[in-house]
Formats: C-alpha cells, sequence, structure tokens
C-alpha cells in the first residue's frame, strides 16, 4: 500500500470548530478573534487576562542536531509529543512559528510536522494563513517607502544614502531581488541608488514581532530600528521619521498569536517564524507565554539544529522575556546521523551501523552544549520506515554511554500514541532533573568576547576572526553605545563551522565574521558568517511546480 501523503492525512482529518479546541486550554469564545471556523487570533484582553491569573506550566523546548538533507523533522516531533503529553492525561499547547512562502515552493516542504503529528489546516498555514507575514511585509516597505521619500522631498535628516542599512523585503525565495537599483527614471523618481530585498523573516520587524509583549512594547522596539546613518555617521532611527505609530498599526492583528489545532485536536498556537540561521529562529514570545499561561507543559520549537535554534532561543529569548526552559528534547533521525557519519544520501537506506556510529559525534556535541545551559536534554529518534533494528540499538547504546535519556518517536506514522513514550519520559526528566537555566555569555561583555565564547563553547572552533570592515563596525558599535546586546550568528545551518561541506562534529576550525550590525529595535547583534544570504532562491525544478488545485478547491501537491 503507497503511503499518504501530509496533505492526504491532513485532508482527512476530523477539525473541531476552534472554540471548542479553545476550551480545551480554558479560553472562552469571546477571547477568539476567529479567522473562518477552524483559525482564530487570540484577543488583547484575553492576553492581558490569561497573564495576570494563570501561574506558568512547565517549558519544553525541541531542538535537534545539525540538519541534512535527509530531513530530522522537529515540527513534527513537536506536535507529536504535545499531542502525546494529552494523550497520557498532561495538559499540553504546542508554540510553533509560522511558515514562510519561500521554503513552501522552494526545497524544504511545509512547515505544519508530517504524518500523523501535522498542524491543520495545512494548507492555509502554509499559504496566507492569517495574514502576518503580508502584514509584517508591509510595514517593512512603509518603512523602505518613507526612507525614500524622505530623501526626495529634501532630505531634512541627511541620510546618507549610501549607508542605508533597511532593505525592502518580500515574503518569496526571489534570488533577482537581491541586489537592485531602485528610483530610476526621471526627476519626480527620486533618487536612484542600490537596494537590497530580503525575504520577509529575516526583517527585523519580524524579530520585534516575535520578542514584543505588547504594543507599547511593540512600538517602542520600532521606534527604535535603525534605518541607517546621515552624513555624519549618526544613526538614523524609525522614530526620526517620525512613523512608529504608523508601522505599528500596521502590525496591530498580526501582533496577536493565532490558534489552530494539532490531527489529534489539541491546541497550537503558530504565530512569527524568523528562520534560525538568518534570523533568531524563534516563534513569539507571546504564543509561548500563552501556551505555558493555558497548559501544564507548552511545547516549543526553535530552528534548524541547537548551534542555533537552541542557542538563540536561550541566549536572546529566554533571556529577554524571563522564559526558562525545564528541558530541551533533541531531534536526530538515524538517516541524518549517517550523513553526518560520511554516508552519501542515495545510500541512506542501507544499513550502517559504523557510519551511525561515527555520525554520533554531531548528535553528542548538541547535548552536551544543551547541558552547558543548565538545561536536561533528552534525544528523541524520529523514526523512519527504513531505520533498522540493529541501527536503533546502536543508538541506544551511544545514548546510554553518554548518560542522555532516549525515545523512540513514531509520531510520523502513529501521532500522539507513537510519542506516549517521549512524553512519559520528558514528564520524568522534569521531575528528576530541576533546571538552573542560564545564557552561555554576560551580554555586559564586549563583542568580541561574546562571539568568541559561542564559538568557542557552542561550536567548538578556535576563535572568531573578525574582517577589517568587521571590526570598524564592532568599534562603531561600542562608540555607539550599542554593544551591550545578545548576539544573533547567522550562520549555515548544515555545519557547527561557517562551510556547509562540513559536517559531523568539526574541530579546528575558525568562524569568518564578515558583517556587524545592531538590530537595535529587536535588541540584538547580528554577526553574519561568510557565505550566509539573507534572500534565498530557488531550486531548479522548485516545490511550486508539482502543485495544483482543481475546480472544486482541492489542493495536490502541498507536500
Ligand atoms: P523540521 O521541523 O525539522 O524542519 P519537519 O517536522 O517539518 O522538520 O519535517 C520535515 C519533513 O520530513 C516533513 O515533510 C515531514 O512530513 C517529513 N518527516 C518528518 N518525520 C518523518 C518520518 N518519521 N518519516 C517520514 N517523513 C518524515
Amino acid at each position: 500500500m503507497a503511503f499518504k501523503t501530509d496533505i492526504q492525512i491532513a485532508d482527512e482529518a476530523t477539525m473541531l470548530p476552534i472554540e471548542e479546541v479553545a476550551a480545551k486550554i480554558g479560553l472562552e469564545k469571546d477571547d477568539l478573534e476567529q479567522y473562518g471556523k477552524y483559525k482564530a487570533k487570540i484577543s488583547w484582553e484575553a492576553i492581558k487576562k490569561i497573564d495576570k491569573e494563570n501561574e506558568y506550566g512547565k517549558l519544553i523546548l525541541v531542538s535537534a542536531i545539525s540538519p541534512t538533507p535527509a530531513g530530522e523533522g522537529k515540527s513534527t516531533v513537536s506536535i507529536g509529543l504535545t499531542q502525546g503529553l494529552n494523550r497520557i492525561g498532561k495538559k499540553s499547547a504546542v508554540a510553533l512559528r509560522e511558515p514562510s512562502l519561500g521554503p513552501v515552493f522552494g526545497v524544504k516542504g511545509g512547515a505544519a510536522g508530517g504524518g500523523y503529528s501535522q498542524v491543520v489546516p495545512m494548507e492555509d498555514i502554509n499559504l496566507h494563513f492569517t495574514g502576518d507575514l503580508h502584514a509584517m511585509t508591509a510595514a517593512n516597505n512603509l518603512i523602505s517607502a518613507c526612507i525614500d521619500n524622505h530623501i526626495h522631498q529634501g532630505n531634512a535628516l541627511r541620510i546618507d544614502a549610501r549607508q542605508i542599512t533597511w532593505k525592502r523585503v518580500i515574503d518569496m525565495n526571489d534570488r533577482a531581488l537581491r541586489n537592485v537599483v531602485i528610483s530610476l527614471g526621471k526627476k519626480a523618481d527620486g533618487f536612484p541608488r542600490e537596494d537590497h530585498f530580503m525575504i520577509t523573516v529575516a526583517s527585523e520587524i519580524m524579530a520585534v514581532l516575535c520578542l514584543s509583549e505588547n504594543i507599547e512594547d511593540l512600538k517602542n522596539r520600532l521606534a527604535r530600528m535603525i534605518i541607517g546613518y546621515n552624513l555624519d555617521g549618526n544613526p538614523i532611527t524609525v522614530a526620526d521619521l517620525e512613523i512608529q505609530g504608523a508601522v505599528a498599526m500596521l502590525l496591530k492583528d498580526a501582533l496577536k498569536p493565532n490558534l489552530v489545532q494539532t490531527l489529534e485536536n489539541t491546541p497550537a498556537f503558530i504565530h512569527g517564524g524568523p528562520f534560525a540561521n538568518i534570523a533568531h529562529g524563534c516563534n513569539s514570545i507571546l504564543a509561548t507565554k500563552l501556551a505555558l499561561n493555558t497548559s501544564d507543559y507548552a511545547v516549543t520549537e526553535a530552528g534548524f539544529g541547537a548551534d542555533l535554534g537552541a542557542e538563540k532561543f536561550m541566549d536572546i529569548k529566554c533571556r529577554m522575556s524571563g522564559l526558562s526552559p525545564d528541558a530541551v528534547v533533541i531531534v536526530a533521525t538515524i538517516k541524518a546521523l549517517k550523513m553526518h557519519g560520511g554516508v552519501d544520501k542515495k545510500e541512506l537506506k542501507t544499513e550502517n551501523v559504523e557510519a551511525l556510529e561515527k555520525g554520533f559525534a554531531n548528535l553528542r556535541r548538541h547535548v552536551e552544549n544543551v547541558k552547558k545551559f543548565g538545561v536536561p536534554a533528552i534525544v528523541a529518534i524520529n523514526r523512519f520506515a527504513d531505520d533498522t533494528e540493529a541501527e536503533i540499538a546502536k543508538l541506544e547504546e551511544l545514548c546510554k554511554e553518554l548518560g542522555v535519556r532516549i525515545s523512540l518517536c513514531e509520531c510520523f506514522a502513529k501521532g500522539g500514541e507513537g510519542a506516549e513514550d517521549l512524553a512519559k519520559q520528558v514528564v520524568e526528566l522534569i521531575d528528576e532533573e530541576k533546571a538552573d537555566f542560564k545564557p552561555i555569555y554576560d551580554e555586559n561583555d564586549s563583542i568580541v568576547n561574546k562571539v568568541n565564547t559561542i564559538v568557542r563553547e557552542i561550536y567548538r572552533g578556535r576563535q572568531a576572526k573578525f574582517t577589517t570592515a568587521a571590526k570598524k563596525q564592532v568599534k562603531k558599535l561600542e562608540e555607539l553605545g550599542l554593544d551591550k546586546l545578545p548576539i544573533c550568528v547567522a550562520k549555515t545551518q548544515f555545519s557547527f563551522t561557517d562551510d556547509k561541506d562540513i559536517m559531523g562534529a568539526p574541530t579546528d576550525f575558525d568562524i569568518e565574521i564578515q558583517d556587524v550590525r545592531v538590530s537595535a529595535g529587536a535588541g540584538f547583534i547580528v554577526v553574519q558568517t561568510s557565505n550566509i544570504m539573507v534572500m534565498p532562491g530557488l531550486p531548479k525544478i522548485p516545490a511550486a511546480n508539482k502543485m495544483d488545485i482543481d475546480n472544486d478547491g482541492v489542493i495536490t501537491g502541498l507536500f
């Protein structure tokens, strides 16, 4: 029998009206702003009420080994785990990031889980959802329009057109827009200048939205965002342009977390979606807090491997919000570990215990890293149909030697039932090992020291090497007094190094830092390593080529 696709499984789901899902976590109909039958945003009144009235539950972060093209399945395991927790009688909600259209039409595929651990309605979630990303795109581009208009209208702020750091965005993988020239034409069309598009999720607007706790906080952060420098080299902010109110207004609904459901009708908050390689990689603080406030076990996910998503979750999101994780689930797949052990993608179906053992070094490093934050960890093997008994037994043995719990997770094939063991073990782990969370560096340390701490403690390289240009940027931030902020490293997700082809657990390498800039609204310093792009491109045959919709509105090919 052929396996069903994710979209076939999702289509067969029996969804509950969203108010019934909300009722499971004590939210009433009045607390919801409904977008049709199965999607809702949570109202401000409800957010304020819940935050005051409820105790926090336990916070579980789902992270992973360094990803490979073989896929590892963090969203699938996050959703499976929350379904599993509910099955064993623990009230649980999941908080996830919302998908960007770029990867949907590129190679990666959906961000709504897989198999019998998905969030639904998956088409809506993967496509325009409740319009949050479009609102962010508009908000970002309002700022761009105002910058160029300001210059055109006489440039009272003396903005240096050569030093505008604010970029336009679009929610699409479109390499043609990476480097553009704008304002071509006549006098009335403005002053021509070079500009650059990023994908919306890389925008500081996305980071600000994910880190804001209310509208006032949002507005203050938007006001602080630096759009470039004037002719004296001093920063120009959104507040200087006097548009923070208008930008905040465009985001008024986007700031409210979205509620949907899993295939087993358990609540799922899906809100905010920065990538973890080029941005901070976590869903909104508001969504995580809502999940924590309304349930006993909140499951949340951070993007890519634990060197990126989990590090930023701990050092940026938790540091800023006061959140404190109680446990981390590190997702690994046997296929991916074999690739880290040197096996070619085409050979992954063949049993190879030796390669698995070699590739285990990648998992070991991520487990050790998570423990450095003072948080207990458990490994979840996301089981694929080709995994052999000998490979599973070997992985269990290696985890035992390392002193880390391991659970064989079959939530892709069996839904929550396949994650019951993981759920039980996570509950036990939280009961037995009390977390003592602490970030890995002191934000008051120098930029160079903070980056070096991440490179040495997390990536396990020798040091960060700053290019001459990056050194100058560091000095400038120090002069401006904007250096005492957390670090957001932009780095390839495929390797601990800045070279995507070096898999496993490499040592004796340096990390080259090419660009250092402040996201003053988000409140972190972006440190860009070599070879990282903020506007992805599409592959030779994009996923878009196999998608379709028929006259009844039935979609095919969307995973
Ligand atoms: P991540 O969150 O790590 O990016 P996802 O959970 O989104 O990964 O899964 C990526 C893709 O892999 C999805 O299309 C999903 O259907 C598929 N997938 C996940 N787990 C399994 C599994 N155990 N067997 C087969 N396919 C899987």
